[in-house]
């Protein structure tokens, strides 16, 4: 016992000493001038292979997170707000069947649909989630509408939808979001637990961080089972004084270790790199706790970093300097 808590200290000695020097970001040396946007994107974690995943589909992944990219960066890129970037990525990404988000979201152990979604804005720490939505086209926008539209953080289920068709916010019949791919995954991984989500970060023209998360949680999950994603501080967090955070991956451990905010809070209170930050979390107090999944975040200097603890983890970033970057499998981490 003593053992491993010597180990552990000593770990996190060097980690801490190597965060003081400055460890290396997607996007280049922390010293380089700030860019004036900067977005980072995922499409979910897990065991994402080569030998899993075919040239194909490789292929289209890339596509379609190519193309929220490119919205990404066209709404920063005129001076729209972080917040504009991060519903409008997120849009793209839950209309997409590939993703398990919107119309990709996997299946519940009763076969049925059921998302989450949140969006935080860094400049006030307003924040909006719907947790548990069966009908709500984009989730993301519905969050969004709580947040800027209610008094309240989180509304669930039939509340959700309500308030979302209230405002305006497209209803479909839950049928929309049958995808049989997503059905046969229920039925041959029904002891299993499947990843899958999709989030975005952005650093704006006027320097105001926002994070969004949304998922259709865990394939199998039971009893209205939600996930780290909608929760503020767990699966999403932004804050102008740190940074943004999205979450992907086993969903409890991300709130039992309050995985966003834990990010947030050494850099806010310990003042280590956003990169130290973030890898110190997922890769040694995640991992050592048995979570697996990864995280995306930006900074208020355009700083980006995402550290995954498994196999792969679908994302990318771009910064106005020029900066971009698509990558899937766990050695394409070596081009950041
Ligand atoms: N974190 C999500 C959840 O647990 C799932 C995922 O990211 O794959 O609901």
């Amino acid at each position: 016992m003593t053992g491993k808590i010597y180990i552990s200290a000593v770990l996190f000695l060097l980690l801490f000493i190597s965060c003081g020097r400055g460890v290396k970001q997607a996007g280049g040396d922390e010293q380089a001038a700030v860019p004036s946007w900067a977005i980072a994107i995922h499409g979910g974690a897990g065991v994402i292979t080569r030998e899993r995943l075919s040239a194909e589909a490789e292929a289209e992944y890339r596509g379609v997170l190519g193309q929220a990219l490119d919205t990404g960066c066209a709404i920063l890129g005129r001076g729209g707000s972080s917040l504009d970037a991060v519903e409008g990525v997120i849009r793209i990404m839950e209309d997409s069947p590939l993703f398990n988000a919107g119309k990709g979201a996997v299946f519940t152990h009763e076969g049925r649909n059921e998302m989450d979604a949140a969006i935080m804005d860094g400049s006030n720490l307003a924040a909006g989630a719907v947790a548990g939505v069966t009908d709500i086209k984009n989730p993301i926008t519905a969050a969004r509408m709580v947040m800027t539209s209610s008094p309240h953080v989180m509304m669930a289920g039939k509340g959700a939808s309500l308030f979302a068709a209230e405002k305006g916010v497209e209803i479909v019949d839950p049928s929309y979001f049958y995808t049989e791919e997503r059905y046969q995954q229920l039925r041959k991984t029904i002891d299993n637990v499947k990843h899958g989500t999709v989030g975005c970060v952005a650093l704006d023209r006027a320097g105001n961080l926002a994070a969004g998360t949304s998922t259709g949680g865990m394939t199998n999950k039971q009893y209205n089972r939600i996930g780290d994603s909608p929760i503020i501080g767990a699966g999403t967090y932004a804050n102008n004084n740190s940074c943004a955070v999205s979450a992907t991956g086993h969903g409890e451990y991300f709130i039992r270790y309050t995985v966003a905010h834990d990010i947030s809070s050494l850099i806010q209170y310990k003042e280590l790199s956003l990169d130290s930050a973030a890898s110190l979390v997922v890769n040694y107090k995640l991992r050592e706790a048995g979570g697996t999944g990864g995280v995306i975040a930006v900074d208020c200097r355009g700083n980006v970093s995402m550290p995954f603890n498994c196999e792969g983890m679908y994302r990318g970033y771009a910064r106005s300097d020029g900066q971009r970057g698509i990558y899937i499998f766990a050695d394409e981490r070596e081009g950041l």
